[in-house]
């Protein structure tokens, strides 16, 4: 898998909130052949009010999770099966089918391989994963804490050797300050890892803390960008 070019894209909840949203991530994958590897969130919020999937599915509001998914199944046009058990299933399961049920959506409409993180797995080129939980030998979901499909994106690019990881969310970059309360926020385009580290340790959620671990020991550089402003710089960490 060396001699090309390995981007592992990791998409967040607003990034694939809805079908209009899921079709902009589909034209940025299809955008670089090397983007192939791609890891996938739970639908998050259309709207400031809205609630996001994994929310709903700790709340066990199971009906409205379906909706949602069917709606996303319905615009896209793919077929997939949404049903999953979840009496008598402990809160990691439970809460993990939205990333689950998403990467089923995007391989299917991607035409890519649906594959989970797990002990023995190998993962290919033209492969979606769902973020958030690992599934351990004995075949048993372990979520990874809230907002951790950061670092499952970081665990792939360490086991394929990326040439980059890349972080898509809904905002340009790492800033100095939320960019969101702070219209005045200054977007950082290069940080050094412990740069990084910092302002994530101040409480910038827009990294899971636990990201940078798995990628730094062998120097793989993050490339955080926008999904709604593709052509933006983004930061790049490393
Ligand atoms: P995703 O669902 O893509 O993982 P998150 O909501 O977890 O996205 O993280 C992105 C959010 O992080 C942004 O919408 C922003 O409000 C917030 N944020 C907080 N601090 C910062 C910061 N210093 N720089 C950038 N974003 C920040
Ligand atoms: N969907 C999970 C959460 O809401 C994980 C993630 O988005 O990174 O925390
Ligand atoms: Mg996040």
């Amino acid at each position: 898998m060396k001699n090309k070019k390995v981007i592992v894209a990791k998409f967040g909840g607003t990034s694939l909130a809805c079908a209009e949203n899921i079709r902009l991530v589909a034209e940025i994958i299809k955008s670089d052949p090397a983007r192939n590897i791609i890891i996938v969130s739970a639908p998050g919020k259309r709207t400031r009010a809205d609630i996001k999937v994994t929310d709903l599915l700790l709340g066990k509001h199971i009906e409205l999770v379906m909706e949602r998914f069917r709606d996303i199944t319905d615009e896209l046009g793919v077929d997939v099966d949404l049903a999953f058990d979840y009496e008598n299933r402990l809160p990691d399961y439970v809460g993990s089918r939205g990333e689950y049920l998403m990467a089923k959506i995007m391989a299917a409409y991607l035409g890519f391989k649906f594959v989970e993180i797990g002990s023995g797995v190998r993962f290919e080129t033209n492969t979606v994963i769902p973020g958030f939980y690992v599934v351990d030998k004995n075949g048993v979901v372990k979520t990874l804490g809230r907002g951790g499909s950061d670092v499952s994106g970081a665990i792939v690019a360490d086991k394929v050797n990326a040439d980059v990881y890349e972080n898509w969310t809904d905002v340009d970059g790492i800033f100095d300050r939320d960019p969101n309360r702070h219209a005045d926020a200054m977007l950082h385009e290069k940080l050094t890892y412990d740069e990084a580290r910092e302002i994530i340790n101040r409480g910038a959620r827009v990294l899971h803390p636990r990201t940078l671990q798995f990628v730094e020991p062998k120097n793989i550089p993050i490339h955080i960008k926008n999904t709604f402003n593709p052509t933006g710089k983004g930061t790049i960490i490393g």
